[in-house]
């Protein structure tokens, strides 16, 4: 099926299991004495909840929906509509504030009943989820505490949000109702033990063993691991994995590296990893022998998914590793495609196979264009950052049909997208990868 009606279908489905506890409030007969602000304010915590609910399934990284609509759109549409079912939640309890006005009176002295007792619980839980994600890098707190914390807050958001559902019982009183709003949540929290405990399992049946560390330019580390016992995994070149090493399958310490050897290998996978926080700084102490998993391949960032007679790649720093396996890949296949590769860094020593990327440009009909950010004395070609003046003059005039891929920081992302918007490039020919879309 094509990427876009896959893409459609998917968002479709999204769509209707978000609006399933919607239907109850039109199909079910209004009780006696409930008018259109109540009922209204029903819909508003039931939408609430089952967007939060599907939160499980967006995020249980499915590769059908990664690769059609990509991951870091699906993280970024996370933490949308995280925030959008927050404000939900808030105008539910406004709303029940206004209409109901001996809430507040109970609240005062203390005599709320259970059921709205387990709502309010479920709103502080909210609350505390909501503030330490969007603020997790200013408050410090490290990524592998803030991610096992994450996933015990949603599950209890949810089991609150489902008892006080229950308890209230408007329109969740019923056997239709309630089999309904089971059949949610049974589907929300069989979603995670899929995805925390059987994938993982599963994945205890195709190990990888680490063949060789190796340094690199620009303070990283190539990884190369060979699969042991199976036929290891087929990639497209760009995508990426959840990398695993020398631990119980079931740790929270998994991080996402870009493949960055050939898609032809199959007998050998390789990461390039920079040297960043507590897991990546640890690399270059792995010992050869050491058992790993991989969780992949992931993601869309890859030519052989978007076919196209030129490709122009715009990578920032250790952003080189997919278009590195992009370039490998296609070097073994011969290809003779036309290819431009802008490459930002901060110096040149800084720059990440430097030295491959010229036997490469030898081999294919590839153009490079190195950008450092400090260059040498004496460097005559581009400095300081990749922007629309750099496009401009390094774009050939004839690009119908060309695809832009894009890898690196932020800021260089934003730069290189105005450029082509500019220069009039559409904008479905263009595909990112970012690197920190958590
Ligand atoms: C699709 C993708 C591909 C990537 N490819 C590469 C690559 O080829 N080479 C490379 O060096 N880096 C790559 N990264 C970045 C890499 O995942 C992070 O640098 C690494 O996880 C940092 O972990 P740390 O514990 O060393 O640092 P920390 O200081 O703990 O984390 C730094 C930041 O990295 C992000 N991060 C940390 N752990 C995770 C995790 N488990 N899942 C998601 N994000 C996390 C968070 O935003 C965090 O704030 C990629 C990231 C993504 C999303």
């Amino acid at each position: 099926m094509d990427r876009f009606i896959r893409g459609i279908f998917w968002i479709a489905g999204y769509l209707l299991l978000v609006s399933v506890p919607l239907l109850i409030l039109f199909v079910e007969r209004t009780p006696p004495g409930r008018g259109f602000a109540p009922d209204f304010n029903v819909a508003l915590a039931f939408s609430a909840t089952a967007m939060m609910g599907m939160m499980f399934f967006l995020t249980a990284r499915s590769r059908s929906i990664g690769n059609s609509i990509g991951i870091d759109i699906i993280y970024y549409y996370h933490r949308r509509i995280a925030l959008a079912a927050y404000v939900f939640v808030l105008i539910h309890i406004l709303i029940a504030l206004f209409v109901n006005r001996a809430f507040a009176a109970d609240i005062i002295n203390s005599t709320l009943p259970l059921g709205i007792r387990f709502g309010v619980v479920a709103l502080l839980l909210l609350t505390v989820l909501v503030i330490s994600s969007v603020w997790r890098k200013q408050l410090r707190i490290p990524y592998e505490i803030w991610r096992l914390w994450h996933i015990i807050l949603a599950i209890s958001v949810i089991s609150f949000s489902l008892m006080h559902i229950f308890s209230v019982a408007y329109y969740a009183g019923s056997s239709n109702e309630l089999f309904l709003w089971c059949s949610l949540a049974l589907f929300w929290f069989a979603t995670t033990v899929w995805t925390r405990l059987i994938k993982p399992l599963l994945r205890r049946r195709h190990p990888y063993e680490v063949v060789e560390i190796r340094a690199e330019a620009g303070n990283a580390w190539t990884l190369a691991l060979k699969p042991l016992g199976h036929g290891g995994i087929r990639f497209k070149p760009g995508q990426f994995a959840w990398l695993t090493i020398g631990q119980s399958l079931f740790t929270l310490d998994e991080h996402p590296f870009s493949i960055s050897s050939s898609a032809c290998e199959h007998e050998r996978v390789e990461f390039t990893i920079k040297e960043l926080g507590d897991f990546t700084s640890e690399i270059s102490n792995i010992t050869p022998g050491v058992t790993a998993y991989v969780d992949g391949p992931h993601g869309s960032f890859s030519t052989d998914q978007h076919d196209a007679p030129q490709y122009f790649f715009f990578v920032g720093g250790i952003g080189i590793t997919p278009v590195m396996s992009i370039l490998r890949t296609m070097a073994d296949r011969l290809d003779q495609r036309q290819l431009l590769l802008i490459y930002g860094c901060k110096t040149l020593e800084d720059m990440t196979f430097r030295e491959e990327l010229k036997t490469l440009s030898g081999q294919l009909n590839l153009t490079i264009v190195e950008v450092p950010e400090h260059p040498p004395d004496g460097w005559s070609g581009e400095s300081g950052f990749i922007d629309d003046k750099i496009l401009r003059r390094y774009l050939p005039d004839y690009r119908s049909g060309a695809k832009y891929f894009l890898c690196g920081p932020g800021p260089m992302k934003t730069a290189i997208e105005i450029g082509l918007h500019r220069q009039r490039v559409p904008l479905e020919n263009i595909y990112t990868e970012l690197f920190d879309f958590v």
